[in-house]
């Protein structure tokens, strides 16, 4: 029987946090598989167990690793298995590649390049990806990128990804891994084979923005402005210089610049009721508000609720919107999609289409930085 995971752990708390040229990302974070099906896509692995026991898994080959009692069982062709506290699953061919399948209502098969942890963990598998940083900035870049079609514009999205990755590559240290692979840290469903976006990732290797302190900004985007950012105070409780509410030209034809809800005059006046509001609903038209450029509050007489508030508790595409009442109805006509702060990444691509490129567009959408390689960076967290 192979030993405890103590002094894994007791390592994994001073992994340096210069990364060399690996992340750590938690995989299926969401789905909280109890089973996986490991299989080779390139390259061969050797499955072991800390305990000097292995098992050779080579490409086309694949072994099913599912949690059993507080362990992990490796299952694998032409052996006899393994039983263990955890695993490692290493890649020995210099060039090695991976999918895992998950099953449920719906199977998902996502592909991987570098290593993988198991380690059970509160009644599922946990997964550790150890992967190139590059190859999981593309992955990511895929994910949350949209549909961009222009070089300049993913390049943009990689210098965002890679700031994050940098800034909250501690959030889940203690939990073994640098980040997880859901909308809590960033979204990533594995690598890509898109080449385009695997260029933006390599072509900005190792770029990521900073402040005047030479510390990774925060790297918040969107995916419509509506024609105005917004401050981040009016969405979270700080406000940094660089995150400056901005004009934007470029997004306001596009795909997401405008937006439409229709609700009962009943169920507005309630839901106001329900925060506080007690003016009563005689005069509708008290309940119209016009927001031209962007304001923190929506306000009726001396009542006043902030419109993130609304966009959350109704679910509404942005907090950017007029009010009007309209016979039985108040028609909520919007601007933008998102929370406005930081890079509007529909502008972002008209910006690319019209030739600026990504040093420009970031400046665009972000106030007195510098984008260099995070070697420069100053601070203790990211050396
Ligand atoms: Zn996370
Ligand atoms: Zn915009």
């Amino acid at each position: 029987m192979c030993k405890k995971l103590i002094i894994l752990k007791f390592f994994l708390l001073f992994i340096p946090v210069f990364l060399n040229g690996q992340i750590r990302v938690r995989l299926f974070t969401s789905k909280a598989p109890e089973s996986v099906v490991f299989a080779v896509t390139e390259g061969r692995y050797v499955i072991s167990d800390y305990n000097n026991e292995s098992v050779v898994v080579s490409a086309g080959e694949h072994a099913v690793l599912s949690k059993f009692n507080d362990m992990v069982a490796v299952k694998a062709r032409n052996s006899g298995g393994l039983l263990c506290d955890s695993v490692l699953i290493k890649g020995v061919s210099g060039n090695d590649g991976f999918s895992l399948r998950i099953f449920g209502n719906n199977p998902i098969t996502q592909f991987y390049n570098g290593d993988l942890e198991c380690i059970p963990d509160l009644g599922t598998l946990l997964l550790i990806n150890i992967s190139d940083i590059e190859k999981y900035i593309a992955g990511v870049v895929k994910a949350e990128g949209g549909s961009g079609k222009n070089i300049e514009y993913f390049k943009s999205q990689a210098v965002l990804a890679r700031t994050y990755m940098y800034r909250h590559m501690n959030r889940h240290i203690l939990d073994r891994y640098n980040l997880c692979d859901d909308t809590h840290c960033q979204v990533f469903f594995g690598v890509t084979d898109d080449t385009m976006i695997i260029r933006s990732a390599n072509e900005t290797k190792g770029l990521v923005i900073l402040d005047k302190n030479n510390f990774p900004v925060i790297s918040a985007f969107h995916s419509n402005c509506g024609g105005e950012t917004s401050t981040p105070e009016n969405v979270w409780l700080f406000n940094p210089p660089y995150l400056k509410k901005v004009t934007d030209p470029y997004c306001t034809s596009s795909r997401s610049a405008t937006w439409q809800k229709s609700i009962e005059y009943n169920e507005w006046v309630s839901y106001l009721n329900n925060m506080g509001y007690t003016g009563g609903s005689t005069n509708p038209s008290v309940f119209n508000f016009a927001q031209a450029t962007r304001a923190s509050d929506y306000r009726v007489g001396s009542f006043t609720i902030p419109f993130r508030l609304i966009r959350t508790d109704l679910n509404l595409r942005s907090a950017f919107f007029s009010v009007s009442v309209n016979g039985d109805s108040v028609l909520l006509k919007g601007k933008g999609y998102g929370h406005g702060v930081g890079l509007c990444q529909e502008g972002a691509m008209v910006m690319a289409a019209k030739g600026y490129n990504f040093r420009q567009i970031i400046d665009f959408y972000y106030s007195g930085v510098t984008i260099a390689d995070i070697q420069k960076a100053s601070t203790n967290n990211t050396k």
